[in-house]
């Protein structure tokens, strides 16, 4: 069995949380860039440390959406495939 690429865990992570809705299946959403101050990525559950790369939206009523850099990348992916 070949080995699985590093990014196979957190692509299976993203589909779930779309599956679940906890990530957003809109493609069109609006995500703005900025830096980490300890909040818990929503892909990952993984904090993101401060003054890391970082990803997030205001969904209002489903809440607040923060994401590491190569997990938005991940959840972009997703949304284009
Ligand atoms: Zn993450």
């Amino acid at each position: 069995m070949p080995l699985d690429p590093p990014d196979d865990e957190l692509r299976i992570m993203v589909r779930a949380k779309i599956a679940l809705g906890t990530l957003p299946r809109d493609g069109a959403i609006q995500f703005q860039p900025g830096f980490g101050d300890g909040q818990v990525c929503t892909a990952c559950g993984v904090i993101i440390a401060p003054r890391t790369a970082m990803y997030d939206s205001d969904r209002g009523s489903h809440g607040r959406v923060y994401l590491h850099r190569p997990c938005y990348d991940m959840w972009i992916e997703e949304m284009r495939a």
